[in-house]
């Protein structure tokens, strides 16, 4: 069990960390430095637990898994720590005792945004999931000093802020100046034979130094702590040698570039910048890393043979792929390793999840930037692609194949190609996304290599997204089913006896009652809107991106509302339709659709004829803690998505284990929730995977649906007019000429999904057993879940012995 602290020592604890830390005492303190004081109790524990973790897997000789990944979108912390400590309760209480409330200092902490969406979101629910199964981990990220921007909507059109998250975030963070290692960029590589030695130098190179500060993350009971190293660039080691040595140009450009490379997250999800910037973060972080793992290792082992029997490296999409030829590098020409024995080492040590199918998002860089950036890196990848070539032309692999798979090809580095070449093992983050992996993406590889092919289907910290989020849910869960769910979230099936108890079914409608209300609270203070609680609450958040078709969701509320307006005696149960999704900066008709969204909503609240019955608003700045709100205050999931085109999605997940029923294509994991659920407990509309293809191979004319359908047709007119002013013909030029993610197909069949959702709404019976079974059905999609398949099949860990705790 953990070690529980007397509630007199933890007042004293924080005490003394507001006289130690901001000299102040209680009485003085704001709640900014008691929720620091706190947080500094909190980490404190975290530290020692975290050591004592790694001193047992170290002699317990645990493989230790290194995640890598550009993006750990954390949100808060003091709660999630607190809650998997086990030491809410007695925080709470302590800090009563000193009239401080807990609640109010969770409002303190601002969220730690390092991430855009789902791929950053997932990352971080698997160091929860790691830490709670007992398997040691780092993660290694940027330390960002800005992080995804808030969003602000200025009449409708997206405004960007930025998001300086340090001066309340940096609490967490244990700075680590004695573990700075050095990066290299730019410069020339000399290299020659000397007596059968093959030395490598490089000259006139550009060093920024990689300053570590680490971030912890409780496991559940405190079995594991994980551990975030966030790495900041830094020109402290300022050197002065250059300019001793007259190179005045090259002492500041470093200095200049280092102060640069980790300043911004970039806030573009599923589509690659092809910037310098980038790609200078990306081998960034990844040299920092691998100099970080190969440095501990040889501190304890002397050698880097048995480097596959001790950990693993995880390389979270194609962003961290340049850690397997700086790997080579660092074993090469620092190590004293050649080519042969090196390869079958990094092999056996790296492995990959894709996270996309759309080809638009696939990484490439040029050679000329990679080449004048990297210089050394270049050399290595094309010797990795020289052999990779040469194998398989051996092994008799028609040459346009060959070329389609190679890592270096017309005149770019292609990041996937060089993963999938490289890495043991590739995944997938959905049964049918892996599928679409073997048959499409990757087929060429897996025709060769059909072993490297897997599927681990994502999950969510359930934890997080049920426990700490719908803390109602979570008590009535516990009332009836005991608490094992907490732990095993598999228990979660316990509640299907009562899918037809209407005693149960009542008191979780409650629960859902009181979630909206609080939804309704915040809306109230932040949009000054009020919401209907008795209303349908119809949610899609996520990033705003054309394939997630929030158009098509917009579409379908025009329609209604011109059906509406037509015919006010119409059957129609109030709705509220909330949106929340931030958009790329540079993304024009993303930000139209946003202020399409923003305009319906202002028109629907002005015409008395329907605004009792419909109500559209537009969430500011989405993010983790706005999602936490969210997610259980929701009737309905929007996840609807053309089929083919999402890889998984994780935000559905988060809804289902909150008790909202998915209406939505059957994309993803969409796909595992209905096999989960059953067809009856979800509403599914539109082309699966297969048909969207064969349509849009046979040619797709979108201008054919809107001409048979004259309701279609009618809101695609009240669209190019536009209201408020503002036309919006970029939107329907769009759907009407290319429609790429074929919303005008999928049109009809939507429409009928949402009348559908309105009856079954309204019979509240069947609709509050649907609720149930997807919060029962929802423990597979637990992270703890897929960790557990990450371990067995892919890196071959077993978690430390259980018993022991250790914070
Ligand atoms: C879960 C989550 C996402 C991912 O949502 P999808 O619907 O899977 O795209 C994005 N942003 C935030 C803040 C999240 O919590």
């Amino acid at each position: 069990m953990i070690y529980r602290q007397p509630i007199r020592k933890i007042q004293e604890s924080v005490n003394s960390m507001l006289e130690l830390v901001f000299g102040v005492s209680l009485k003085n303190a704001t709640d900014e430095q008691c929720y620091k004081a706190v947080a500094l109790c909190v980490r404190d524990r975290m530290e020692k637990g975290r050591s004592e973790f790694i001193q047992l897997a170290e002699q317990t000789k645990t493989k230790h898994i290194y995640y890598l990944c550009m993006e750990f979108l954390l949100g808060r912390s003091l709660k999630n720590s607190l809650f998997n400590l086990g030491l809410e309760e007695d925080y709470r209480k302590a800090l009563a005792g000193l009239n401080l409330n807990l609640d109010a200092l969770y409002e303190q902490e601002p969220d730690a945004g390092l991430g855009n969406g789902g791929l950053g979101r997932l990352a971080a629910c698997f160091l929860d999931a790691m830490a709670s199964l007992g398997i040691p981990a780092t993660g290694y990220s940027l330390r960002y000093e800005y992080g995804i921007f808030r969003q602000k909507l200025v009449d409708g059109w997206q405004t960007e802020l930025p998001d300086f998250w340090l001066p309340g975030g940096k609490i967490w963070l244990r700075s680590e100046p004695e573990k700075s290692v050095e990066v290299r960029f730019n410069g020339r590589i000399d290299d020659y034979w000397n007596n059968g030695f093959h030395v490598v130098n490089h000259k006139d190179f550009t060093k920024v130094m990689a300053v570590p500060s680490d971030l912890y993350v409780p496991g559940i009971d405190g079995r594991g702590v994980s551990r975030l190293r966030l790495w900041a660039a830094t020109s402290e080691d300022f050197d002065m040698s250059l300019f001793n040595g007259g190179d005045y140009l090259r002492a500041v450009e470093q200095k200049a570039m280092a102060e640069t490379i980790t300043k911004v997250l970039y806030p573009e999800d599923n589509h690659p910048e092809g910037k310098s910037l980038r790609l200078s973060q990306q081998y960034f972080l990844v040299s920092a890393a691998v100099q970080d793992i190969i440095r501990h290792h040889l501190f304890r082992n002397r050698t880097l043979d048995n480097l596959p029997d001790c950990i693993a490296i995880h390389l979270n999409d194609t962003h961290p792929v340049l850690a397997i030829p700086e790997m080579m590098r660092v074993m090469m020409d620092e190590c004293g390793y050649g080519w042969d024995s090196a390869w079958e080492i990094v092999q056996n040590v790296f492995a990959y999840t894709n996270h996309t199918v759309m080809s638009e998002a696939l990484e490439c860089w040029g050679i000329n930037l990679f080449r004048s950036r990297l210089p050394r890196i270049y050399q290595i990848v094309e010797e990795i692609n020289r052999r990779f070539c040469a194998g398989m032309h051996n092994k008799g692999v028609d040459g346009y194949q060959v070329g389609r798979m190679a890592p270096w090809n017309d005149g770019f580095v292609k990041m996937a190609n060089l993963a999938v070449a490289s890495c043991h093992s590739v995944n997938g983050v959905s049964k049918l996304h892996s599928e679409i992996l073997k048959d499409r993406v990757f087929h060429d590889f897996y025709t060769e290599m059909p072993e490297k092919f897997t599927n681990v289907t994502n999950g969510i910290a359930h934890r997080r997204w049920l426990c700490q989020a719908n803390p109602g849910l979570a008590a009535l869960l516990t009332e009836l089913t005991g608490d094992g769910f907490v732990r095993d979230a598999a228990e979660l099936e316990k509640l299907m006896k009562y899918k037809s108890d209407p005693a149960v079914l009542e008191k979780m409608a409650a629960v859902k009652r009181e979630n909206k209300i609080r939804l309704a609270k915040y809306v109230k203070r932040e949009n000054g809107a009020d919401l209907d609680p008795d209303s349908i609450f119809d949610v899609q958040v996520k990033r705003l991106h054309e394939y997630k078709r929030q158009h098509l969701n917009a579409l379908q509320i025009l329609t209604d509302y011109l059906r509406l307006c037509e015919n006010p005696e119409m059957e129609f149960t109030p709705r509220t339709y909330l949106f929340g999704a931030k958009a790329a900066p540079g993304y024009y008709f993303a930000k139209q659709i946003i202020r399409f969204i923003v305009d319906l909503g202002k028109t629907i609240d002005a015409d008395e004829r329907v605004n009792k019955k419909m109500k559209v608003v537009y969430l500011e700045d989405y993010r983790v803690t706005l999602a936490e709100l969210l997610m259980p205050a929701a009737d309905l999931s929007e996840q609807i998505s053309l089929a083919g085109t999402e890889a998984s999605g994780t935000g559905n997940m988060k809804f289902m284990i909150n008790g909202a029923v998915t209406l939505g294509t059957l994309d993803g994991a969409n796909v595992e929730i209905r096999d989960a659920v059953g067809e009856e407990n979800m509403i599914l509309f539109g082309m699966d995977a297969q048909e969207a293809e064969e349509r849009k191979k046979a040619g797709y004319q979108p201008r054919a649906f809107a001409e048979k359908n004259p309701e279609l047709q009618a809101a695609l007119n009240a669209v190019e007019k536009g209201f408020c002013g503002v036309d919006f013909r970029d939107i329907s030029n769009s759907l009407l000429s290319s429609d790429p993610y074929m919303v005008l197909a999928d049109f009809d069949s939507y429409d009928k999904a949402r009348h559908k959702s309105e009856r079954l709404y309204r019979d509240a019976d069947q609709w509050r057993s649907m609720c149930l079974v997807n919060t029962a059905k929802a423990g597979i999609f637990s992270a703890d879940r897929a960790i557990r398949e990450y371990a067995e099949n892919i890196w071959h860990v077993k978690p430390v012995p259980e018993g022991k705790r250790h914070v």
